[in-house]
């Protein structure tokens, strides 16, 4: 059955909800290879075996959202709140820069203040202007008005992160308060693709009580809103909050379920949706040492290098274990470079690297 779905995937075939099902739901070692060697011919079809770095900036975890399961939601007392200056987002981009990643990434914890608003309104204008356009600018800085998605377009960003986090409404109103909507969400991702941005979204896998029929679901909400980029990871839970309080710490055995769940997501979203770029989050480097790696022999083509000064990351702990929190960009930089190359693949440095998905919608 595994095999002959397999098949059909490679021929570029359309797959039913009951084939990702079924592909979600593989345990045999054989035919999980068999799915990430399927996805991996397809990744080198097209999107070639190049991976993007894309720098990410923690800039802030202040936070006005109290999502169940995010280390850095408002309600969380044990974080040490903090917000980089202008001139600290500055110099970071630039470093990502000088470090030829192709873009960087700009993300925070929610805020909708005019202060806040216009603070990053000036900081990507200026990195657009230093790096003369040449520097990618993605933000992730979450649910804002169409207005400020706009404003911040104008000022040079051209990619947008929103995750959707879960497409079930029964799952998505069990992990956050009763006033955070899915409904919004979903009008927020319209409203970014109106204002003519790249959209990525993506969304926890492994979350408690999620099944494959969701996940699936996940995958075909993705294929449907026509996106262009995917940003998912394994969920994991943090011990500062409501859903990660009442559970120990991961065990072996639980670590490596979750890293496959994320690996066959991976997998399966590239078979289902081709030619977009898929990124290896940084959650399942904190499953397994190799976990990112193993992310782009599954499907994934983008990897984001954290860029945050080495201070500052023990703050933005969103859930337990996150790596790299006690190194420095360089260390980040060159210890993955290293890692991509022993997988057989090149980096594209200096490229924005835009998913060929995103090209062909617009160019025609
Ligand atoms: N506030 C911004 C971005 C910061 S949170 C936004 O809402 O888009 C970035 C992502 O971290 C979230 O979308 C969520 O999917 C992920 N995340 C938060 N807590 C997590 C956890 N415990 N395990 C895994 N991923 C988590």
């Amino acid at each position: 059955m595994v095999t002959e779905t397999l098949k059909r995937a490679k021929a570029g075939e359309p797959l039913s909800i009951e084939d990702l099902v079924a592909l979600l739901s593989i345990t045999d070692s054989d035919e999980l290879q068999a799915l990430y060697d399927c996805a991996y011919f397809l990744k080198e079809q097209y999107v070639g075996k190049v991976a993007y770095f894309r720098g990410i900036i923690e800039c802030s975890n202040l936070c006005m959202k109290d999502c169940y399961y995010c280390g850095i939601r408002k309600s969380n007392t044990n974080v040490e709140r903090f917000l980089m200056d202008e001139e600290e987002i500055f110099k970071e981009a630039l470093w990502a820069y000088e470090a030829e990643y192709g873009s960087c990434v700009i993300q925070s914890g929610e805020r909708q203040d005019e202060t806040y608003i216009a603070m990053i309104e000036r900081v990507v204008g200026r990195i657009a202007e230093a790096t003369k356009g040449e520097l990618g600018i993605t933000l992730s800085l979450g649910e804002q008005t169409e207005e400020t998605y706009a404003r911040w377009k104008k000022a040079g960003a051209h990619r947008y992160l929103l995750r959707i986090e879960t497409t079930s409404p029964a799952l998505y109103a069990k992990i956050h308060p009763a006033d955070h909507s899915l409904g919004e969400r979903k009008e927020c991702l319209a409203a970014l693709r109106r204002t003519g941005y790249q959209v990525g979204t993506g969304v926890m896998m492994g979350l408690p009580g999620q099944t494959m029929e969701d996940l699936a679901n996940d995958i075909l909400f993705l294929k449907e809103i026509d996106i262009d980029m995917v940003g998912m990871g394994p969920y994991i839970p943090h011990s500062d909050t409501p859903m990660g309080q009442e559970v120990p710490p991961y065990t072996d055995e639980q670590k490596k379920t979750a890293l496959t769940l994320g690996l066959k997501m991976i997998a399966v979203t590239r078979i289902v949706l081709k030619d977009i770029n898929i990124a290896a989050a940084t959650a399942l480097q904190a499953l397994e040492y190799t976990g990112r790696e193993q992310g782009l022999r599954c499907g994934a083509n983008v990897i984001m290098p954290n860029v945050t000064e080495t201070d500052y990351r023990p703050k933005y702990q969103l859930y337990d274990n996150k790596p790299c929190t006690d190194e420095n960009s360089s260390m980040c930089r060159g210890c993955l470079s290293g890692r991509i190359k022993g997988i057989g693949e090149t980096i594209g440095f200096n490229e924005r690297g835009d998913a060929p998905h995103y090209e062909k919608r617009t160019k025609g």
